[in-house]
């Protein structure tokens, strides 16, 4: 049966309104600027990645070889052999997380996961569905972890294998704690690099980093276990997704075989996505290396300018090294709800994503926060 009037009109309706928000967030870090038309005709499939792209699957409407090169790319991007690595497409930033944790309780099953206070709010839903110890380490001011903390807790702790969730560009200051730091400070306190695990959270900033030219560490190379990052935010996708990778030999050891697919599985969820392999292979076929680290040096310049300008009208706004998103005073409530700002802690941030492509938006914002400003201090 077609739709009623009155539903076909709903959704017309949404749609107009989808139209005409396309490029609304400055608040939030998805960038908008992808065209993936070519793939609307596989919307009318039922594709269903169920198990691992690694493995045979019965279930023939899968987009496994799609992800195998996905996955491929990302091994690359993130420096460690791709034989060496197993990983998936995932649902977000967050199952890339609750996969490396699982991955470290699964290797370390009574440890205790420590983590900082700037830590996305995942990471506590994650320790409560997995039940793993955790404890919660101090922040500097600019948001990395406080790495005195950070040892003076595994100390007190006792702990023998310490799981470390190393946050690669926090939510909110988008700070990137230092994985040197942290493995010169746990070998300076006696541990052996194969005695802890680490797992970095870079849902933002690990599409951003492999493009700068002097980057954080973040990498397999740089020394983590595991990492997580989201395609629905530096990439940009039409639907929530990301990549997690880790180590191959770690990942054997929680391999779980299932006798109705016919196959091993290692992910979490048991149908899995098959449209979102599809955007991201798409996203990086489209940009060659330089088109896409040309692409994020524009988001950083946008960065840049938004600092200078916020300073020039007197506002303290500033960001972490490599960081697209820019942090300043919160403003009054009409103006951070006017242009759909995060808030956290007395700090509003703005994120200068790929689809700002002038300085429209953003000057926009910069005068009604420095606006905002002027009148409070008036009425002081
Ligand atoms: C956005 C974000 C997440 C969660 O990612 P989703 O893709 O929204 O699940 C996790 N960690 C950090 C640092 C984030 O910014």
């Amino acid at each position: 049966m077609p739709l009623s009037i009155e539903n076909q009109n709903k959704l017309d309706a949404f749609w107009a309104y989808c139209v005409k928000n396309q490029y609304f967030n400055l608040g939030y870090p998805e960038s908008a600027d992808f065209d993936y038309g070519n793939l609307e005709r596989f919307m009318r499939f039922s594709i269903n990645n169920c198990g691992d792209w690694a493995e045979y699957c019965n279930y023939l409407l899968n987009s496994f070889d799609f992800e195998k090169e996905v996955m491929e790319f990302f091994a690359d991007l993130f420096r460690i052999p791709f034989e060496d690595s197993w990983g998936y497409v995932t649902n977000g930033g967050t199952e890339g997380n609750m996969f490396g944790c699982y991955l470290a309780r699964e290797l370390y099953p009574d440890s205790t996961l420590f983590y900082s206070k700037d830590t996305h709010y995942s990471v506590a839903k994650i320790v409560k569905l997995l039940r793993i110890k955790s404890q919660v380490v101090e922040s500097l001011p600019n948001g990395e972890i406080d790495y005195d903390d950070l040892m003076a807790k595994i100390k007190a702790s006792g702990e023998e294998h310490p799981i470390i969730f190393a946050n690669i560009g926090t939510t909110v200051l988008g700070a990137v704690d230092n994985i040197d730091t942290i493995q010169n400070r746990m070998t300076a306190a006696g541990f052996k690099r194969s005695d802890y695990y680490i797992h970095a959270d870079a849902a933002l900033s690990g599409m951003i980093l492999p493009y700068v030219d002097h980057p954080q560490p973040f990498n397999f190379a740089d020394g983590v276990d595991s990492i997580g990052v989201s395609g629905h935010k530096m990439i940009g996708t039409p639907i929530p997704c990301g990549v997690v990778v880790a180590k191959r030999s770690n990942v054997d050891k929680i391999s779980v075989e299932i006798d109705y697919i016919a196959a091993h599985d290692k992910t979490i969820t048991g149908s899995r996505n098959g449209h979102t392999p599809l955007f991201l292979w798409q996203a990086i076929k489209y940009y060659t290396f330089e088109e896409q680290k040309a692409r994020i040096a524009h988001c950083l310049k946008m960065a840049e300018y938004a600092v200078a300008r916020f300073n020039k009208n007197g506002i303290d706004a500033w960001r972490n090294d490599n960081s697209i998103t820019v942090v300043f005073p919160c403003p009054s409530e009409e103006v951070w709800k006017k242009h759909c700002l995060a808030t956290s802690r007395g700090y509003a941030h703005l994120i200068t994503t790929a689809h700002h492509l002038d300085t429209d938006k953003i000057d926009a914002l910069i005068e009604d926060v420095a606006a905002d400003r002027n009148r409070r201090s008036k009425a002081a």
